[in-house]
């Protein structure tokens, strides 16, 4: 059985500034993508493979071989009574989310960029916001990878447990994956809400917030003291949306309103406390019933780089707190929108949430804004609380520093060096990041 889900337009957000690929290769099956991993290997040449190109950094960037797996989509086969779903890697996630609803099944996250694809959102560990809620590789019970001799193994925590530590989030360095099996969720109601709370108050809710929200997530304007906090709870009551206004007020901050006062700020910045408490007026106090969790806006108009570091979450206040501190101290002005969310441990090798409680921070950058120095401190007040960056997200740490970070790390490097020790699958970018010398 293939589900096909609904057309996809091809899309690379940064793909055209990022990638000049000499070749590129769009197989319309499995045996496609093996042969063009063993032509590749066989001249010596490099392969890389591009989801839906909405990583923010360099990950897989090429000018050698670029395989993408547009053609290459649906579900395969469904266990509906465990509520498995063997999917092809290049279904975006929002094609995915609607063929799931058919068989009321919903994909185990929450806010996830309609336009990634299962391969890649997986490769990279994307995630929603939820104290329970683990990123999607840790939804993962099975994993197709094309390794670098061609051979499609179908990796499991019962047939191979190293390689399924490694595979279920590789960043693409230990081969195509060409396949997932995902254990979703049931769909089910919930009722979302947005409310506004003092910063110190929503620090001293979190415990309780934590216990009783499935969802929970809160924005935050550094200087202003205070936030919006969403929270999603199951419900039985019927879909509803929020109001006219709220929706209005919602999708012109996403997709103008933040930029525009991010830009207003730089040009002004003794007005960027003042835009910032507008950005808060602005943003609608809201409740709806959902029927399950919504793909984010595919594309924003005007669209923000995420910086993202999952920190542990005992850390959170400590680290919020010293930022805020820092700012002011360092009188850095701007625009500065943040959101702070939450994400389960997992025992995934190179996931940011592995083995502790995490909760994330991230920064909008917008684009047009050089914010370079409140980047900069953003990011070091991250490291000092041994934050580890999103896989997708630009930041400066590099293998020597993430090998700390990651108990697992060695292991991982081991275990790429035997899969492909002629770094097929490596680009620079890449080997900068493991620390890996290029055959
Ligand atoms: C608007 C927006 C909102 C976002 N919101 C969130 C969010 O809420 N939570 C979150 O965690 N992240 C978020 N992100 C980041 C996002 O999760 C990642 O960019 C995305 O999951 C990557 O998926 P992709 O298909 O675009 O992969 P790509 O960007 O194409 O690739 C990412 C990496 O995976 C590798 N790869 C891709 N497919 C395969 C494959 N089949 N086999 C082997 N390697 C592969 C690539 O080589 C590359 O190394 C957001 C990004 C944007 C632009």
């Amino acid at each position: 059985m293939v589900l096909r889900p609904a057309a996809f337009k091809p899309r690379f957000t940064r793909g055209a500034a990022l990638a000049d690929p000499a070749h590129i290769a769009r197989p319309v099956n499995v045996e496609d993508i093996q042969s063009e991993v063993l032509r590749c290997a066989e001249d010596g040449e490099r392969l890389r493979v591009a989801g839906g190109g909405t990583a923010a950094n360099a990950l897989w960037r090429t000018d050698e071989n670029l395989l993408t797996l547009d053609h290459f989509v649906g579900i395969e086969s469904a266990d509906l009574e465990r509520g498995r779903v063997w999917v092809r890697a290049g279904t975006r996630l929002g094609a995915l989310a609607e063929s799931l609803a058919v068989n009321n099944l919903a994909l185990p996250m929450d806010g996830w960029p309609a336009g990634a694809t299962i391969g890649g959102a997986v490769s990279v560990g994307a995630h929603g916001s939820g104290p329970t809620l683990c990123n999607l590789s840790a939804h993962v019970t099975a994993v197709g990878l094309i390794t670098a001799d061609g051979v499609l193994r179908r990796v499991t925590a019962d047939n191979d447990p190293a390689l399924f530590g490694a595979a279920r989030l590789s960043l693409g360095a230990l081969g195509v994956v060409s396949h997932v099996e995902l254990e979703c969720d049931l769909a089910r109601p919930m009722r979302v809400r947005r409310f506004k709370s003092a910063l110190e108050d929503t620090l001293a809710r979190l415990p309780e917030l934590r216990t009783h929200a499935a969802q929970l997530s809160f924005e935050w304007f550094p200087g202003t003291g205070v936030t919006r906090i969403r929270t999603a709870m199951a419900t039985e009551a019927s879909p509803r949306s929020e109001t006219n206004s709220a929706i209005g007020r919602e999708w012109l901050m996403r997709n103008a309103g933040h930029w525009m006062l991010a830009h207003a700020s730089d040009r002004a910045p003794r007005f960027a406390h003042r835009a910032q408490r507008l950005a808060l007026q602005l943003l609608p106090e809201s409740e709806r019933i959902e029927a399950a969790p919504a793909p984010a806006a595919q594309a924003l108009l005007r669209q923000a780089e995420l910086l993202e570091y999952q920190l542990a979450v005992d850390d959170l206040g400590d680290a919020l707190q010293q930022l805020e501190h820092l700012l002011k101290a360092l009188n850095l002005r701007g625009y500065l929108a943040l959101e702070v969310g939450f994400i389960a441990a997992d025992d995934i090798w190179l996931s940011p949430a592995f083995g502790r409680d995490s909760a994330f921070v991230r920064l909008k950058r917008f684009r047009g804004i050089e914010q370079d120095s409140i980047a900069k401190t953003f990011a070091d007040v991250m490291e000092r609380h041994d934050a580890r960056p999103h896989w997708g997200s630009p930041h400066g740490q590099d293998a020597s520093a993430l090998a700390g970070l990651y108990p697992r790390w060695q292991d991982f490097i081991d275990l790429r060096a035997r899969l492909d020790p002629r770094g097929v699958f490596l680009n620079d970018y890449l080997s900068r990041l493991l620390g890996v010398r290029q055959p």
